[in-house]
């Protein structure tokens, strides 16, 4: 899950996510902490005031911090300087408060070029997260173009739930649901949906549920795993424990551990 801006709204979805145990990451605008502001979309006029800066550290201590930009502005319109000023200073005010290197992003208005990600590179960004939704459950081509499954919202999400969570899969899968926490004060019911939706998807032995950076490092490990010739020796140079189906049995590969398995002629 991924959620943008660090709205006040924030502070009530935090609880409910802890409550279910589960991890989000949160995109703030380290420009934008304090402010006092409300947002016309349409008809409805909703609070989009900010959390505090003082506050960011304990709020998201059980998720993860990540990249927005300093003032939110459309990425694809403004110098190279200022894009590459709006990543760096974001995230240099919410590793200062964080207390870890911040290393994901989602694009600002979920705006995106050929351009912005190349001037990317260098920056120590690992990942940045779109709003093109796919509706499905591969893993992303290109971190620097994360594209989800779905917004909160999506009329899909039921179906795309329940498909996810079939006892019949085989395949990993990730399901990665976006959003606002503002939007819940938007529509009737919205924070009961979001709400029956965490309980849905909360406590599944078969799910692992991660922040985008932990995703992120679990498949950049699992690219790592060295095999032999013989595919029957793998070693896992990484710290993190990677888990893979071999000779039809899961196994668990630990961080710096060989595993040898005998294949049955
Ligand atoms: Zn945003």
């Amino acid at each position: 899950m991924s959620y943008d801006d660090g709205t006040v709204q924030d502070r009530r979805f935090v609880e409910m996510l802890n409550k279910y145990q589960l991890k989000a990451t949160f995109n703030l605008n380290s420009g934008a902490f304090g402010n006092q502001d409300r947002l016309q979309i349409g008809d409805i006029n909703v609070d989009h005031s900010h959390i505090e800066s003082a506050e960011v550290k304990t709020l998201f201590s059980r998720h993860e911090i990540a990249i927005h930009t300093v003032t939110h502005p459309d990425l694809t319109k403004v110098p190279d300087e200022a894009i590459l000023h709006e990543v760096l200073e974001d995230k240099k005010a919410l590793e200062a408060l964080a207390g870890y290197p911040v290393r994901g992003m989602a694009y600002p208005g979920g705006s995106f070029s050929n351009h912005v990600v190349e001037a990317l590179s260098g920056t120590g960004v690992a990942y940045s997260r779109t709003v093109v939704n796919h509706r499905a459950f591969h893993l992303p081509e290109q971190f620097l173009t994360w594209h989800p499954t779905c917004h909160d919202n999506d009329p899909d999400r039921p179906a795309l739930t329940k498909k996810f969570l079939d006892p019949e899969n085989r395949e990993v899968m990730l399901y990665y649901v976006w959003g606002h926490s503002f939007e819940f004060d938007m529509y009737d019911n919205a924070w009961e949906k979001i709400e029956a939706f965490c309980a849905e998807i909360s406590r599944k032995p078969e799910v692992w549920y991660a922040t985008n950076i932990e995703i992120y490092d679990y498949v950049k490990a699992a690219n790592e795993l060295r095999y032999t010739e013989l595919g029957t020796v793998v070693y896992n140079p990484s710290a993190l424990d990677i888990y893979l189906e071999a000779a039809g049995e899961m196994i668990v590969v630990k961080g710096g551990a060989t595993v040898e398995w005998t294949v049955e002629a």
